[in-house]
């Protein structure tokens, strides 16, 4: 990483050496544009800002929200689904695991099997984006879910912004779970997953959907990395706990814009936000 970040510096100072010694007569506007130009991604962006319309990042409600049992659905499948091609979330009534992948969206259920999705089904919590792939690494020796993830953050650009992390890969093993519908009044999540399902893959195909969002979204989004998977033939899955992984091919979205659409409506008014769910969210996620 410091290595990484040293020879970006070093890159970025000989640009700014070069265009400084062309035009040196440009006096003070040649000198924001070289400030813009350091800031600017390597896709050639003159803006300073790395992205596309389809680099946003949308959100709808909050992750302590939902630890807290905010689980009443407040967005259409079908309004969700024109925020991006990619994602993960959960549904209404906290039934099951979203993921979304290549435009379709799935909903895996307390018996591992993903379920097509209808654009009338709402969901609660989900982060969705359209995934397009800034930066692609194969991987050829086995990793566990540690080692993937110390891999990918070796590899970032960044641990400031966001990223949509899809893994196409082999799995020796993989554990995911699910979380059955739940009954009002909404137990709080840290309770309501001591009811969920917990599924063991073997030597399986298939991809992990999700994202890494940085440290400071706490409260907002899961720190760190949060992944579903699904099979090859997209027919089973779950939220990632644990994984073994063979090989395969990952690839990142660097995602510098984010949005988020919170419920004008129900629980979400009254759930005292702004404590520190940490506690929960370690139960929450392992
Ligand atoms: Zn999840």
């Amino acid at each position: 990483m410091n290595l990484k970040i040293l020879l970006i510096v070093l890159i970025l100072l000989s640009v700014t050496f070069v265009s400084g010694c062309t035009s040196p007569a440009d006096g003070v506007s040649e000198k924001s544009g070289n400030i813009e130009d350091n800031i600017a991604s390597n896709e050639g962006s003159d803006s300073g800002i790395h992205g596309s319309e389809t680099d946003v990042l949308y959100q709808v409600s909050t992750i302590d929200a939902l630890l807290q049992g905010v689980y009443d659905g407040v967005l259409p499948v079908a309004e969700l689904e024109t925020h991006g091609d990619f994602g993960i979330g959960t549904f209404d009534g906290l039934e099951g695991e979203m993921l979304a992948l290549d435009g379709n969206y799935y909903q895996i259920k307390t018996d591992g099997i993903a379920y097509p999705v209808s654009g009338e089904m709402l969901t609660p919590f989900a982060t969705v984006t359209y995934f397009e792939a800034d930066e692609n690494f194969r991987l050829e020796e086995p990793v566990n879910l540690t080692e993937l993830e110390d891999f990918l953050d070796l590899n970032l650009p960044s641990e400031n912004l966001f990223y949509a992390i899809r893994v196409d890969g082999n799995f020796s093993y993989i554990k995911a779970r699910s979380v059955p519908r739940q009954e009002k009044p909404y137990p709080r999540l840290a309770d309501a997953v001591s009811t969920q399902s917990v599924f063991e893959f073997e030597n399986i195909s298939g991809t992990l959907v999700g994202f890494r969002a940085p440290e400071y979204v706490k409260g907002v989004n899961v720190p760190g990395y949060h992944l579903h998977f699904i099979t090859e033939d997209r027919s089973a899955g779950g939220h990632v706990l644990d994984l073994e992984m063979e090989n395969g091919d990952a690839a990142l979205d660097i995602t510098s814009a984010f949005f988020m659409e919170l419920p004008t409506s129900g629980d979400f008014y009254d759930v005292e936000l702004g404590q520190d769910l940490q506690a929960d969210m370690e139960k929450v996620e392992k």
